[in-house]
Parts: structure tokens; C-alpha cells; sequence
């Protein structure tokens, strides 16, 4: 489904541009003194945009759920007499595009909840975290670095103010790949999760973006991945904008991406992960 994936790397586009936004306010030889009021608002960001990819990845598990079983399955954002048309209408609204419609006829319903509770602790944690890593030891060491601090003459010295911009890019880069992270894991967890606790469901494939980095090709050259008592972890990692897509039937269709990658995996033939990184980037 590229519309659900466009739509999950669209809210992490959106994190980003308000990260660079909020970088964009401070001066460079401001940071240092303005990192609490940073990451206050970087985990504002954070926390918006993962509410955002919750939302969306429900209502996607939903309708996918439905247009395979015919069923509505219940939860977060359930709504009685759901139908086809109703959950079209859910996913066009989360991801703000018209890419669908259906019957208004009302589905039968499993009233379960699959759905895990979302767990804001953890996830504040993990923002604050990200941001001493991303933002706040990498202020502390370009403080160290800033050279001339004496002088005022540096101020103005072009190579220095170079120095700084580039350092200023570095965030936006850094903070917004790990953010963006946090911000799609809280859709890709809230579908992995569902699976598990949902008996109608049997496994997931692998939606890439456009062209992903050797690690999420391989993935996604496993094909479908069925559920397990113990099914691993989903593997996502910064700058990475590759969802979860359910499966309830085994008559889903994967997408031409994913069978491009296992026939490349099968021309390759074997080898250590190195060796499929260097087949895989010159092909
Ligand atoms: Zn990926």
C-alpha cells in the first residue's frame, strides 16, 4: 500500500521541517545555553507527529483488515456501523488524500482490541535520550571546538561562520533522522503489535520507500514474515521510512519492489552481509 507508506514518510518530512524549524530561531553560539528549551520543543515535535503515525497506522490495519476478511475490528477510533466507504473515509482523512472508497453497507464486527495502550513514558524517554545524543553531547563538543574565544576579530571571520552554519546543518540532519525514527516507530510498533494480539492476522511484509538501503532490501526479500510466538523485532533504523504492511489472508500480493529484491537476493546467491551490501549497491 504506497499510499500508507508515502503518508508515514510524509509525517516523518514533517517532524524534520519542524525540527529545522526550531533550529532555524537559534544562533549557533546560542545552543548551548538554550538546550532545555530545545529539547523541550524537539519532544513536542516528536510527540505530535508519533500521535499522527498511531492514528494513521490504525486506521490502515483496519481497512486492510477489512477489505481481506470482510470484518471491522475494534479499538481506537472503532466507530459502530463501521463499513468499507467509513474506513476509506478514516484512512483519506489520516493521510489527508483521497486514494480510496467503498460500500456503505455495515461489516460484522470482532469487537477485540488489538491495539496496544500507547506507552508515552517510554517514548518521552526515548525522545529525551535522542537528543542528548543527537543534539546535546554535540553542542558540548563543538563548545570545546569553537576556536577564538578571546578575540572578538573571529567573529566575523568568514571560515568561522562557515563553521558554525555546517555545525547548525548537523543537527537538523542528525536530529531529524533519529526523531523521524521515533516518530514512525509509533506506527510500525502500533502494526506489530496488533498482529500479535489479533488471531485473524498471520504476518507482515516489508513496504520499502523508493530506494532503500541494503539492509531494508534484504528484509523485504524475505516476503511475507509469519507470525510467531517469538516474531523479531521489526529493524528500523534512522532516516528509515519502510513500514509494516499486515497480512490476513495468504492471498495478499506483494509488492513488485519486494520481488525485485528476493530474485536480486537469489542472483546473488549467498554470502555475508558485507558481500550482499557491495552486490547489492553496484547493481
Ligand atoms: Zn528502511
Amino acid at each position: 500500500m504506497a499510499a500508507y507508506q508515502l503518508a508515514q514518510e510524509a509525517l516523518a518530512a514533517e517532524f524534520s521541517a519542524r525540527w529545522a524549524e526550531i533550529l532555524t530561531a537559534v544562533e549557533a553560539r546560542e545552543l548551548a545555553t538554550s538546550l532545555t528549551e530545545l529539547s523541550t520543543q524537539y519532544q513536542a515535535a516528536i510527540r505530535e507527529s508519533a500521535v499522527a503515525s498511531r492514528t494513521l497506522s490504525i486506521a490502515f490495519y483496519r481497512l486492510v483488515r477489512a477489505l481481506e476478511t470482510g470484518r471491522v475490528i475494534g479499538g481506537p477510533g472503532y466507530r459502530p456501523g463501521a463499513s468499507l466507504g467509513s474506513l476509506w473515509a478514516d484512512f483519506n482523512r489520516a493521510t489527508g488524500k483521497r486514494t480510496g472508497t467503498g460500500a456503505r453497507e455495515p461489516l460484522p464486527v470482532d469487537t477485540r482490541n488489538p491495539f496496544p495502550a500507547e506507552d508515552i513514558g517510554r517514548e518521552a524517554e526515548r525522545a529525551a535520550e535522542t537528543f542528548r545524543q543527537q543534539v546535546a553531547d554535540r553542542v558540548a563538543k563543538h563548545e570545546r571546538e569553537r576556536p577564538g574565544r578571546e578575540g572578538s576579530a573571529a567573529l566575523d571571520d568568514p571560515a568561522l561562520i562557515a563553521w558554525e552554519r555546517d555545525f547548525l546543518e548537523s543537527l537538523k540532519t542528525a536530529g531529524s533522522g533519529a526523531g523521524g525514527q521515533i516518530v514512525q516507530d509509533g506506527g510500525r510498533d502500533m502494526i506489530h503489535n496488533a498482529l500479535q494480539n489479533d488471531p485473524g492476522a498471520i504476518g507482515y511484509y516489508r513496504a520499502t520507500e523508493g530506494s532503500p538501503c541494503y539492509f531494508c532490501a534484504l528484509m523485504a526479500a524475505r516476503g511475507a514474515v509469519y507470525k510467531s510466538k517469538r516474531t523479531a523485532a521489526f529493524g528500523a533504523h534512522p532516516h528509515c521510512h519502510c513500514q509494516a504492511v499486515p497480512i490476513f489472508s495468504r492471498r495478499y500480493q506483494l509488492p513488485d519492489a519486494n520481488t525485485s529484491f528476493a530474485r536480486m537476493w537469489r542472483e546473488f546467491g549467498g554470502g555475508s552481509l558485507a558481500d550482499w551490501r557491495a552486490y547489492y549497491t553496484k547493481t
